[in-house]
């Protein structure tokens, strides 16, 4: 049995309660990073873990953590990404729901070893329970000393604020995400500057996602050595997937990287309902790109996933068997991603409802032998050249399945329907 780092707690009755946190453990690896650790040590530990980042981009920690000024007369902030919107993705609200002080210690003690006084946690506005769990719980810290001033004694002081998005896909992207913390519209900045210089209130900023923070306070207790033990070479750790769609135990399932995603899907999530076979699959939530049954014998963790020309992105595997229509997995992709668009770039705010525009009649039976072609090309002028990776997020997963699924667009075509129904 794997032994779990993030979700160790999950099925404790009263899990997000302060006094059960503290009676497993809790709050013991801030009084070691405090008491133990100088903030740039803590930094060479994460950066020897080889954690890396769990919200999409799998960028190692440390070394984000490494890019901050080391003199600045401004103030920096941490900022946790829990805007957790990408279709298929459910692991971050499981954390926060079920042991939201595991969060809250992994922002502390990044805060200390950052140099962060003011920490924000920018939480998805559909996330209701989710915001009222960890309302409770920053409380419960403050009066227990583990937020405010003086933690601990230890000189270290710290603020920590709950802000609520407002339903915006985009304000998952970090700029877009500053911008609608500073309370103006979630329109993704120019990079660079990047937010280790110019952040938040043009301070110098870190943005971690919830679950690359739920692993710190693991890695301060046992140490880089031990966590660096964990998955593969370049891809340490655990990682949690979030497994859905045609599977008979969808989940969140936390495993080490490299696991094979075979495994994933036929032991862990038990399988496709009735015995049908497996189609396609998401790896990494609805921005990767697809593969297809022949790619499955896959390792779950970044470089594998890379090489195979997909990514591993949040770790949301979407699960397709045969009787998946392709076209219409493709037009309701599309169609996400065309009303979630800000509209500050043309190949993003145009094309994406074109390709939507496109799809739709394919699958009404009104599409032209052109069209595979010219969705190819309205992707290869949307990838790289967009302002943020919304555009790839469209455009990568489009084109895979286009390309990997071209006959049965092209069925569509000629028939006039869809062949499946
Ligand atoms: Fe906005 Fe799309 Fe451009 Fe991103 S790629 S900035 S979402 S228009």
């Amino acid at each position: 049995m794997t032994e779990k780092i993030v979700l160790k707690n999950i099925d404790i009755p009263g899990s997000e309660t302060i006094e059960v946190y503290l009676s497993h453990g809790g709050y013991q690896a801030l009084e070691k990073a405090l008491s133990g650790f100088q903030p740039a040590e803590l930094i060479e530990e994460v950066k020897k873990s080889g954690l890396r980042g769990r919200g999409g981009a799998g960028f190692p920690a440390g070394v984000k953590w490494g890019f901050l000024p080391k003199q600045t007369d401004k103030p920096i902030y941490l900022v946790c990404n829990a805007d957790e919107g990408e279709p298929g993705t459910f692991k971050d609200r499981y954390i926060i729901e079920k042991d939201p002080h595991l969060l809250i210690e992994g922002i502390i003690i990044s805060s200390y070893a950052i140099g962060a006084h003011q920490a924000y946690i920018y939480i998805r506005g559909e996330f209701v329970k989710g915001a009222g769990v960890l309302e409770k719980a920053i409380a419960e810290a403050y009066k227990k000393g583990y937020l405010g001033k003086n933690i601990l004694n230890r000189g270290f002081d710290l603020d920590l604020c709950l802000h609520r998005g407002a339903g915006s896909y985009v304000c998952g992207e970090e700029t877009a995400l500053l911008e609608s913390l500073e309370g103006n519209r979630g329109n993704p900045r120019l990079k660079p500057p990047f937010p280790a210089s110019v952040g938040l209130f043009q301070s110098p900023t870190v943005i971690n996602n919830v679950e690359t923070l739920a692993n710190i306070p693991a890695i301060v207790m046992k140490g880089a050595e031990w966590f660096a033990g964990i998955g593969k070479k370049g891809n340490t750790g655990t990682k949690i997937f979030a497994v859905s769609g045609h599977v008979n135990r969808p989940g969140v399932y936390e495993l080490p990287l490299g696991t094979p995603l075979r495994e994933l899907i036929y032991q862990e999530a038990g399988g496709i309902p009735e015995d049908k076979k497996l189609k396609a699959v998401m790896p990494g939530g609805s921005s990767t790109p697809v593969i297809t049954v022949d790619e499955i014998d896959v390792d779950m963790d970044f470089d594998s996933l890379a090489a195979l020309g997909t990514m591993l992105g949040s770790g949301a595997v979407i699960v397709m068997d045969e009787s998946t229509c392709m076209v219409r997995t493709t037009r309701r992709l599309a169609g996400f991603y065309a009303h979630e668009s800000c509209g500050q770039c043309t190949p993003c705010r145009e094309g994406v409802p074109w390709m939507v525009t496109i799809l739709e009649r394919i699958e009404k039976g009104e599409g032209r032998e052109e069209d595979p072609d010219l969705i190819l090309d309205i992707c290869d002028n949307i990838k790289g050249i967009t302002l943020c990776p919304l555009g790839d997020a469209a455009a990568m997963p489009i084109e895979s399945i286009v390309r990997k699924f071209r006959e049965e667009f092209e069925d569509h075509i000629r028939e006039g329907r869809c062949p499946s129904s």
